[in-house]
């Protein structure tokens, strides 16, 4: 099966909603995780989201594009909720019958977390329900101003109940100290170009030697994470982020991810994008000569990693 995964919003000026969480941080959490668990599971998997946009309706219009073009064989697309803090739960999309189909079993393994039950509800006004070619859904996982909500949210578990329900297999939960390997590691330091003590890419060869466990340290310290030379899972979390590429720009990003940006682009490694770091990535950018906007994009994430 063809699964074009569309991770709601995280293209500016396309942004989610903001409560206790911000809709673009969960919805690119769960949305990555979904799309990686359904490849684990054999599927084929199209992501949806564009990189860039110039409005709200033109963000809409290419991710319906992407699953049309790749004729995928189901859409599904990935949101939090916002309401006025009080209302709270889950509740699926869709308009047309075989999209109830695949919304309801969907919505069962998702309140089984626990969430209130809203319902398959009629998305028949919703853009990218409309304007997709084959049976599709938007999940809309919670709501990210409900406290309750909050307090349930893990990604890993909505994750699991999403590829559950649109495909009845049970996905693997991942476990990064087990599943990543040695040689994993080398080629995610390598493209995050992070060098050698001697100041070269590691040899991909799987083993754990002097070089990539310094050249891990060296990563370790620049996102904030305790330098123990070892990819434990905190170390890939972070690797995994910045391997996803998100949208990074002023006042709306922070963490180990802006501190590894901010190390790049020789700004001061506070893990706030705040104007001094939007005029370093400006800097970084005219150096490239690629579009100076200040914003992390494609364009930059293709040249700050390998
Ligand atoms: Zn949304």
């Amino acid at each position: 099966m063809k699964y074009g995964i569309d991770i709601g919003h995280n293209c500016p000026p396309d942004t989610g909603a903001r409560g206790i969480r911000k809709e673009d941080d969960m919805t690119l959490d769960v949305g990555t995780k979904v799309a990686s668990k359904l490849k684990a599971l054999g599927h084929q998997v199209v992501d949806c989201k564009p990189s860039r946009a110039w409005s709200v309706g033109n963000s809409l219009q290419q991710r319906c594009n992407s699953a049309n073009a790749n004729r995928v064989d189901r859409f599904v697309s990935i949101h939090f909720n916002a309401f006025n803090s009080k209302a709270k739960g889950i509740e699926v999309f869709a308009a047309s019958n075989t999209g109830r189909e695949i919304a309801k079993p969907v919505l069962d393994n998702l309140v089984e977390l626990g969430y209130s039950n809203r319902g398959v509800k009629d998305g028949s006004h919703l853009y990218v329900l409309k304007n997709t070619a084959m049976p599709a859904i938007l999940v809309e996982c919670c709501f990210c101003d409900n406290q309750e909500d909050m307090d349930r949210y893990e990604a890993e578990a909505l994750a699991n109940a999403i590829v559950k329900g649109l495909t009845g297999q049970t996905p693997s939960t991942s476990k990064p100290e087990e599943q990543k390997s040695a040689l994993d590691l080398q080629k995610a330091l390598n493209r995050l170009k992070i060098r050698s003590p001697k100041g070269s890419p590691l040899p991909e060869d799987g083993s754990i030697d002097d070089e990539t466990k310094a050249a891990t340290k060296t990563f370790q310290a620049m996102v904030g994470v305790t330098p123990t030379g070892i990819g434990g899972p905190t170390t890939w979390q972070v690797i995994d982020q910045i391997l996803a590429m998100p949208v990074l720009r002023e006042n709306h990003a922070s963490g180990s991810i802006v501190k590894y940006l901010q190390r790049r682009v020789g700004s001061e490694a506070d893990g706030i994008f705040g104007p001094g770091t939007a005029a370093a990535v400006q800097r970084f950018q005219q150096q490239q000569g690629i579009t100076v906007d200040g914003i992390v994009g494609a364009q930059s994430w293709a040249k700050l990693l390998a």
